[in-house]
């Protein structure tokens, strides 16, 4: 088993590019588990399959075709061929996710496939559950957090760069709401895995968060 970082954590504490970074610094492999639940829930929308059709869902997501090609420091992401890259970071997308997320057949259907990302020399794993679930032994488990207002304020920064609207106030709604919905489910709830280092990113920069996390490697 090659050795593997987890890094987990609620949506907007920076998990996405402090694990593209650290990945691309080590040269490991890059797992976006938060894709995988995106492609699945941009799949089922566009088979038509309803949102409590456990049994479809479940077949959605255990013959999901999607490749990832990396590209510089990140990724385009393709499902059956068609670009998807900036359709499964739609604020849609992400919520028709967490609504999939929370079926437990879902995530056992994703789990062989997140696991074979795990090569050598070693693989970063971005995710809610990487410590918890899929990677239990990873040498190196990571829960970063944010205070939901820095989370909101850093999501109304890249939508103002990419040049969308959208009220501060709105934002903070939907990233409590999202909270709720991950860590009260019953499968898979977001928490800490026991033996995780916490890292509070509300007042770090992204340099310092990655140069946390190689000197905990280091060690
Ligand atoms: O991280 P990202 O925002 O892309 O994840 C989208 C949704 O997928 C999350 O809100 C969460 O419900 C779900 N998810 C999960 N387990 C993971 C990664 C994501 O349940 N390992």
């Amino acid at each position: 088993y090659p050795p593997v970082v987890a890094i987990d954590g609620p949506g907007g504490a920076g998990k996405g590019t402090v694990s593209q970074l650290v990945a691309h610094r080590l040269g490991w492999h890059l797992l976006d588990s938060g894709a995988l639940y995106r492609l699945t829930a941009l799949a089922a929308e566009r088979q038509g399959v309803a949102s409590d059709d456990e049994a479809a869902l479940e077949r959605v997501a255990r013959h999901l075709d999607v490749a990832f090609i990396s590209e510089g420091e990140g990724a385009r992401v393709l499902l059956a061929g068609d670009d998807v890259s900036s359709e499964i970071r739609t604020e849609r997308v992400g919520a028709l996710a967490s609504e999939v997320a929370a079926l437990g057949s879902v995530r056992s259907a994703l789990l062989s496939r997140q696991r074979d990302f795990a090569c050598a020399p070693g693989l970063v794993a971005d995710g809610r559950d990487m410590g918890t679930e899929v990677f239990p032994d990873a040498a190196l488990k990571i829960f970063l957090t944010a205070s939901a207002e820095e989370r909101a304020r850093r999501r109304h920064e890249q939508l103002r760069q990419a040049g969308h609207y959208a009220s501060l106030s709105g934002l903070l709604k939907e990233i409590e709401a999202r909270d709720a919905r991950d860590s009260q489910r019953a499968v898979a709830p977001l928490r800490p895995a026991d033996d995780a280092v916490t890292i509070d990113t509300t007042e770090l920069s992204i340099p310092d968060v990655v140069a946390r996390i190689e000197a905990l490697l280091a060690r």
